[in-house]
């Protein structure tokens, strides 16, 4: 029997003890108020030490993560986090920093900053950067801020408008919703680029500025960028750039040379640090120069005499947008992953992303359909299987149902793989966006390869068989009506 068939939580027996204080700790006598001293014993469980280490030790292995396998969830960019980078952002000079302590004593992590937003400006072509956002999409809205405040300071406001095209990310048109600002929709063309005969009549002067991720999320190089951003200048609207995608074009090209105003980073993607499940994240800004008085506040300067400090407001600024500085400490490791490829091997990284990838695309074509058929970058998308296992009889009614996307996807969990991004883009019904990144050897991308030509010949033999994926992890599958309608968010205590 695995440890998971029998959910162990109820394991306390009285007088069981697991812990040493440290000596520091002996015998001190906490000074607390009254009413916060606590009036009856916490109820936690009594506990030896090592069933605590078993019982989380079991439980990190009914997980997955970058650490114990392949990763391909597109536009997740899920690369290998190098431990060195836990290593630097874990020196206790650093975490061990309180954010109100005086300028003074923090100057070696001001540094870091001002060391980060020349970096980041090197690689982006933007001129001044803000930390404080702490996601991508976070940043999307402190970035539509600050354009809604660029347009204010120069008395425009008639400018309500943010055009995103419908191959956007959700967040997109979630942001702009955020800032108050109203969504336009611009259509892609079969080739799966803007298509920029449907972006002219949108263009005029309430148009505050257009949303773009490029390469898109086909994964797809947007070819007429520079077209794209002479006609939004041209009716006086901003571009704002998904940093989301940056992997691939890491020193090939810059978006501040594509024409970009503002964009975010994603540090948890780009940059090599750890994510998913809600945190930490990083979601800096960078904004072209006219634009640096607008980011917001507060923002680390340097002082002729070389010092730094931390410049809290400004009246032309769009504001705050979280507690103090930003996650310090993933700010910190993309800081450590930046100096420690540099220059030459950062520009590896986005070719060699963009290599794996076409490289899976070409190996799986046989199998699985290509609705856009063309270089990608980092990441493409098929639209389902080719020959999915569904029968029909003479009058063309389904005499057995085929193996869909989401079948594939729960049996790619059963050989230990996580699942693709699936049923995004909604551009079409079945997509499967794969996103193998360059932390992958040519070794662990054939065996995926292996694994999912494998399911595919499953799919047009037995079709069932994935439809009733997984059957080798510790739960199978879920009923998602019943888990969004009535979610169980907590651990109940039950009688043993
Ligand atoms: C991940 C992603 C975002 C949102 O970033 P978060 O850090 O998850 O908030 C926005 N756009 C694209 C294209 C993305 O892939």
């Amino acid at each position: 029997m695995k440890y998971y068939d029998k959910l162990i939580f109820e394991l306390s027996k009285e007088g069981r003890c697991g812990y040493s204080l440290p000596d520091a700790w002996k015998g001190v006598e906490l000074d607390l108020p009254e009413q916060l001293s606590r009036k009856s014993p916490a109820g936690l469980p009594e506990v030896s030490e090592c069933e605590v280490v078993r019982h989380y030790t079991n439980l990190s292995q009914m997980n997955f993560g970058v650490d114990s396998g392949f990763y391909p969830l597109g536009s997740c960019t899920m690369k290998y986090n190098p431990k060195i980078n836990e290593e630097i952002a874990a020196m206790p000079a650093f975490c061990s920093l309180h954010p109100l302590q005086p300028e003074s004593s923090v100057q070696g992590a001001l540094e870091v900053y001002w060391n980060m937003e020349k970096a980041l400006s090197a690689i982006t072509g933007m001129a001044a950067f803000s930390f404080n956002p702490c996601a991508g999409a976070h940043g999307e809205l402190s970035g539509l801020m600050t354009m809604r405040r660029y347009h204010e300071l120069r008395g425009d406001s008639a400018r309500t408008k943010v055009i995103v095209p419908d191959s956007a990310h959700g967040t997109n048109p979630a942001s702009a919703a955020v800032c108050g600002l109203e969504v336009v929709v611009v259509k892609s063309r079969p080739d799966g680029l803007v298509d920029v005969e449907d972006l002219k009549p949108l263009l005029g002067n309430d148009i505050a500025g257009i949303m773009m991720t490029n390469p898109n999320t086909l994964g797809l190089f947007e070819k007429e960028i520079k077209e794209i951003a002479a006609l939004v200048h041209g009716c006086g609207g901003l571009l704002y750039y998904d940093g989301a995608n940056m992997n691939p074009l890491l020193g090939v090209v810059r978006p501040g040379d594509m024409g970009f105003d503002i964009m975010h980073l994603n540090l948890h993607k780009t940059f090599s640090t750890p994510h998913g499940g809600g945190g930490p994240g990083s979601g800096p800004i960078g904004v072209a120069a006219r634009l640096a008085d607008c980011l917001p506040r507060p923002r680390v300067i340097r002082e002729a005499d070389g010092r730094f400090r931390i410049e809290s407001e400004k009246d032309s600024s769009a504001g705050r947008v979280s507690a103090f500085m930003g996650n310090f400490g993933i700010i910190l490791r993309a800081y450590s992953y930046i100096l420690s490829l540099g220059r030459r091997n950062l520009l590896l990284a986005g070719k060699l992303a963009t290599l794996n990838a076409n490289y899976i695309k070409e190996e799986l074509r046989d199998c699985y359909k290509l609705p856009i058929d063309s270089i990608c970058k980092h990441e493409f998308v098929f639209d389902g299987l080719i020959d999915d296992g569904s029968r029909k009889d003479a009058d063309g009614n389904e005499t057995r149902p085929g193996a869909t996307t989401l079948d594939v996807a729960k049996r790619l969990l059963d050989y230990g793989y996580h699942a693709p991004t699936i049923y995004f883009p909604l551009l079409f019904h079945q997509s499967i966006m794969i996103e193998p990144t360059e932390t992958e050897s040519k070794e662990s991308i054939d065996a995926f390869i292996a694994v999912m030509k494998k399911i595919a010949a499953e799919a047009a033999e037995d079709p069932m068989l994935l439809k009733s994926a997984p059957h080798n992890t510790p739960v199978s599958r879920p009923d998602e009506t019943t888990a969004a309608r009535q979610p169980i968010l907590r651990w109940e205590a039950t009688q043993a």
